[in-house]
């Protein structure tokens, strides 16, 4: 087998091997090429320690970033990390090595790797170096582990998650062993940072066969977000459904385009759903506020996995208006737009439609020629300039304070007046016209009759 490597990671081995040290690129990449997948980036390890690796390859372009653990990165065009072969000591808690050892053979740097696809070694002079079957496993499409797996998830529970997400991101399944062990110890995920376990799951519920992997290990997504196990098999007694609401919501997050922000927000989007249920005198199931207890709740579990604001603040707000149906017009487009901006109320016209199709399909029709004309009204709103926020106002407070009115709380409301005027369709968004509204209302709201306004209009 024969691997096309970048010039630079055979560069960076050659010089390393030409000093006497052995040197491979080593997992994610070896798996990706034999897979005909163009990696994104090459790993290296080396027997030659970090000391060493700075020595051969020279001070410039080397970063000692990880020396403790055997990692120092090089740049050569792209950073490439080199790793000194090593094993790992006792895992205390079940997610850092007490100790690593460097040691000399390959063999033992692979043996401490996760997957057998993730354990093969490759240079142009030993060719492929798989110890553990590796490349049969590709071939068989399997995820499974180096050695016994509950013993590999107890050393480090991440790699409990680390095989949903190569399975939804590769289509592979989890082998039966590995797949038993991987729910038996979900428990031991406890002892995993939040940022750890945020990172894997956005990747495997934006992999694409994130289906199969959500419907098989909803025990594990339980336990890192235990909101969720109310929703799995609850029924919703309603005829917009076919699904319980965890069906539902998996069909919803995999209809979502790629993405955090769409992902997450499809994720949690019915969250609150269970709390709000409520079955009318005929038996229908209703679930009134639940997109507003469900942004709450979204936001509660995003900052307990330490999501960024921005990404919070992105998927609340989905989830907030998620269930909004006013009447598809002008005004109600430009109200959403104020609500949400542009590039959010675009998103939420995609949670909709993933939302619609993952419920009964004898009623998506009319769904999405609704939701299609939200967007139609957007884009024509948009490409006419339509005004839906203060700064597409054709006047601006600078304006105002040159009229007289003054700075503060007063100008403020004036400005939030006018633009609610002109959302609602009751002002045109000219100068002249947004000036006599600003003196009137400002007039009728701030100044009192007996004391006659010293305004300049001009
Ligand atoms: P990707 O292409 O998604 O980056 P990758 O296989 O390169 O996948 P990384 O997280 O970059 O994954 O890790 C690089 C390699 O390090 C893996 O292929 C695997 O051999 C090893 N590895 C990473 N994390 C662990 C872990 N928690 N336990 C054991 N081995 C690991
Ligand atoms: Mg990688």
């Amino acid at each position: 087998m024969v691997i096309e490597m970048p010039e630079n990671a055979k560069k960076i081995i050659s010089l390393l091997t030409d000093a006497g040290y052995s040197a491979y690129a080593v997992g994610g990449c070896i798996r990706d090429s034999i897979m005909g997948i163009t990696p994104d980036d090459w790993d290296i390890c080396t027997s030659a320690r970090p000391q060493e690796v700075l020595s051969v390859l020279g001070k410039k372009n080397i970063i000692m970033n990880g020396e403790k653990h055997g990692t120092v990165t090089v740049f050569y065009d792209e950073p490439y990390e080199i790793t000194t072969f090593r094993t790992e000591g006792d895992y205390a808690d079940c997610r850092h090595p007490d100790k690593v050892t460097f040691v000399n053979d390959l063999r033992e740097d692979l043996a401490r790797r996760d997957f057998t696809v993730n354990a093969m070694a490759y240079n142009d002079k030993d060719g492929l170096c798989d110890y553990f079957s590796g490349q049969n496993d590709i071939e068989k499409k399997i995820i499974r582990c180096v050695g016994d797996p509950t013993q590999r998830f107890s050393e480090d529970a991440l790699r409990i998650l680390r095989a949903l997400r190569f399975s939804s991101k590769l289509g592979f399944s989890i082998e039966n062993n590995t797949s038993e062990a991987a729910i038996k110890n979900a428990g031991l995920l406890e002892n995993i940072s939040a940022e750890r376990i945020r990172d894997e799951l956005i990747r495997i519920i934006d992999g694409k066969y994130a289906e199969q992997i959500l419907t098989d290990y909803t025990d594990i997504f339980e336990t890192i977000i235990p909101e969720i196990r109310p929703l799995v098999g609850h029924l919703q007694y309603n005829p917009h459904h076919i699904y319980d609401i965890w069906m539902h919501t998996i069909k919803v997050v995999v209809k979502s385009p790629h993405g955090t922000v769409p992902r997450m927000a499809a994720l949690l989007h019915d969250i609150a759903k269970p709390l709000c249920f409520t079955r009318d005198e005929r038996g229908t199931g209703h679930f009134k506020g639940h997109p507003e207890l469900g942004a709450d709740m979204a936001c509660n579990i995003m900052r307990r996995l330490r999501f960024d604001n921005k990404t919070i603040d992105d998927v609340e707000k989905l989830i907030r208006h998620h269930d909004r149906r006013p009447p598809a017009n002008e005004k109600n487009v430009r109200r959403m737009l104020y609500d949400l901006g542009r590039k959010r109320f675009l998103m939420l016209c995609d949670l909709k439609t993933a939302d619609a199709r993952g419920q009964n399909p004898a009623l998506l029709k009319e769904k999405i020629e609704y939701i299609e004309k939200l967007r139609e009204i957007c884009f024509k709103e948009l490409s006419n300039g339509s005004c839906f926020e203060l700064k597409g106002l054709a006047i601006n407070g600078k304006d105002l304070l040159s009229l007289g009115i003054p700075k503060g709380k007063q100008l403020g409301l004036t400005l939030r007046y006018l633009l609610d005027s002109v959302i609602e369709g009751d002002l045109p968004n000219e100068r002249i016209s947004l000036i006599d509204a600003a003196l009137e209302y400002y007039r009728s709201e701030f100044l009192s009759a007996d004391k006659p306004a010293e305004l300049n209009k001009g």
